[in-house]
């Protein structure tokens, strides 16, 4: 095994470096991933683009188990030489949120909250290798890993944790089955995942974007969405009124990041009994908002976040199955000296057109 690291260190705000670290000794309970590809996330975004203490960014991680220790071997159940898709918590395991299943809201794995979760914790916390961004990883002994089968794709394995938030908000939280109508607001990453899950759930998808979106939104109908509706030259409610038939959407889901006008027409395009869901921090308030349609049209509003241990599964199944033309949504690969571009074109100040942005850490350019 190699015994140094490289690894891209977000230093200050845009600014990331190439740094070299240790490679950790393990103890029986921990392991070492061999990072294969990881998928650029808003949230890496959002801490790349303020100042902060330095650490490795990535947390939508997919690699190899390099080495581990023969507890963590029993516990996790894979093996050296697996290829796994990590999720980004690392839950305590014994507070009420880890025994209930939620273990998501786990107050030891919340960054807000002085929790560790990878693609977050400062390199100053030993043995410093807690991001994505990196040849190799650290696999602390909560870690929650899945199999993923060696024929998928790297770029297709990427999508896991957008796939299982899919999943998660659409059949679970929006218990959406065959028959129903799904109308999704923001057709990025996020957006495009969730429509996919409502596609395997057997639902109609209607997905809304603008005309700055127009690329995605083309994507959105290659890859089996139902209808889309630009809201730059067409009315939302018209549109929705003449896809139902009148009857309106079960369920609508919000991913836009920036304005609260998604939220507004989302509760006018539901029908009675609906549900509303929102994904996507707005840091506003919506001005004259009126709680009263939610009332007279009986809706459910619920807030959504992260994924489960079973909606990670149900993703990496759908992913496995080869159903959906995932790798279409791939838009650039870099590999580890490239993490500032791949950062900046995530967040829309690099290369054109992202959508799917990865980064492969085995290549150093
Ligand atoms: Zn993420
Ligand atoms: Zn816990």
């Amino acid at each position: 095994m190699a015994e140094k690291v490289f690894a891209a260190v977000a230093t200050g705000a845009k600014q990331t470096e190439l740094q070299e670290f240790k490679m950790p000794a393990l103890t029986p309970e921990e392991g070492i991933l061999r990072v294969e590809i990881v998928g650029v996330c808003g949230t890496d975004v959002s801490y790349y683009s303020k100042n902060h203490e330095p650490r490795i960014l990535g947390h939508h991680v997919v690699g190899y188990i390099e080495s581990i220790g023969e507890v963590a071997s029993k516990k996790w159940g894979v093996s050296k030489g697996d290829r796994v898709a990590m999720e980004e918590y690392i839950p305590c395991g014994q507070c009420e949120s880890c025994r209930t299943g939620v273990y998501r809201s786990c107050r030891f794995t919340d960054p807000r909250a002085g929790g560790i979760r990878y693609g977050t914790i400062p390199v100053s916390l030993a043995p410093s290798l807690w991001g994505g961004f990196s040849q190799y990883m650290y696999l602390h002994p909560n870690t929650v890993l899945h199999k993923m089968a060696k024929h998928v794709p790297a770029v297709e394995a990427a999508l896991t944790l957008p796939l299982a938030n899919g999943f998660e908000w659409i059949c679970m939280e929006g218990n959406v089955k065959p028959g129903k109508v799904v109308a999704i607001h923001g057709p990025g990453q996020q957006g495009l995942a969730c429509g996919l899950a409502a596609k395997a759930a057997g639902a109609e998808v209607i997905m809304v974007g603008r005309s700055s979106s127009l690329r995605r939104l083309e994507l959105a109908r290659e890859l089996g969405m139902d209808h889309i509706i630009n809201i730059s030259t067409e009315n939302l409610l018209f549109r929705v009124h003449e896809i139902t038939a009148g009857k309106l959407v079960d369920v609508v889901l919000d991913v836009t990041s920036g304005g609260t006008a998604p939220v507004t027409s989302s509760l006018e395009i539901t029908k009675k009994g609906g549900t509303v869901l929102l994904g996507a921090y707005k840091y506003q308030s919506i001005p004259d908002f009126n709680s009263d349609v939610i009332i007279k049209n009986t809706l459910t509003v619920k807030g959504v976040r992260g994924h489960s241990y079973q909606s990670v599964k149900m993703a990496v199944e759908f992913i496995e199955s080869g159903q959906f033309p995932l790798s279409k949504l791939n838009s650039h690969n870099y590999s580890l000296d490239q993490v500032d571009l791949a950062l900046r074109t995530a967040g829309g100040e690099g290369e054109l057109s992202p959508l799917l942005v990865t980064v492969s850490p085995g290549f150093l350019g």
